[in-house]
């Protein structure tokens, strides 16, 4: 699979990838938070293809406010997990009420996810990791072939996602954070703020796993 970072414009908007499957073409956009016309020219020059799904990892308003352009010009359907699907509909939920209200149109979700979920691009297979903490529904897409974790707000380089927001949850966040150390093996991490990292480094230097869970 072929991975892209793409730069929306301003820092406040969560990071943003784009997955191509090189032998078909198939894409996915993850946590599109902006969309615009220079965007869709970053996502082509990207190498796009037919983009199949937009991916998000929770309903956040900085990971969101791109999926209604984006599913406008191309069709691509919005998949969320089922505790965070009704975000897309509530900017009350989705915080965007306090910070940008007027940016947040209403989307209705295509595929609504549980944990252990498979989707494919091509035959690149994603699975869907359910990890609530920062909101309930909270997700984390797995690249199996490639060892990627798109982690959003949940694991990021040294910490992991705040749990005091509307649906956060300390002691979930704990059990989640568990669930992908005790994944076999090393992971490049991919997060939804900050820089990418690696599963085995969050291991031993994250300051939130080493005070958190034991
Ligand atoms: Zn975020
Ligand atoms: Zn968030």
């Amino acid at each position: 699979m072929k991975i892209t970072r793409i730069d929306l414009g301003h820092e406040i908007f969560a990071n943003c990838y784009l997955l191509v499957d090189e032998k078909t073409g198939e894409s996915a956009i993850v946590d599109p938070a902006y969309f615009n016309d220079e965007i869709a020219d970053a996502f082509d020059e990207a190498g796009m293809g037919e983009l199949k799904y937009i991916l998000l990892t929770h309903g956040h308003f900085d990971h969101i406010f791109g999926v209604h352009g984006l599913k406008e010009a191309t069709g691509a359907q919005v998949v969320i997990h089922k505790d965070d699907a009704d975000f897309l509909l509530d900017p009350e939920k989705s915080l965007a009420k306090n910070n940008f209200p007027e940016h947040q149109l209403p989307v209705e979700a295509d595929i609504i996810l549980n944990d252990g979920d498979e989707l494919f691009l091509g035959e690149e297979k994603i699975t869907v990791v359910s990890t609530p903490g920062h909101t309930m529904g909270s997700v984390c897409y797995i690249i199996d072939n490639d060892r990627v974790i798109v982690s959003g707000d949940t694991l990021f380089c040294m910490t992991a996602g705040r749990t005091d927001l509307y649906g956060g949850n300390e002691e979930m966040m704990i059990d989640s954070l568990k669930k992908l150390i005790a994944l076999e093996g090393d992971y490049r991490v991919l997060p939804g703020h900050n820089r990418e990292t690696t599963l085995d480094r969050e291991r031993t230097r994250n300051w939130y796993i080493r005070r958190m869970v034991k």
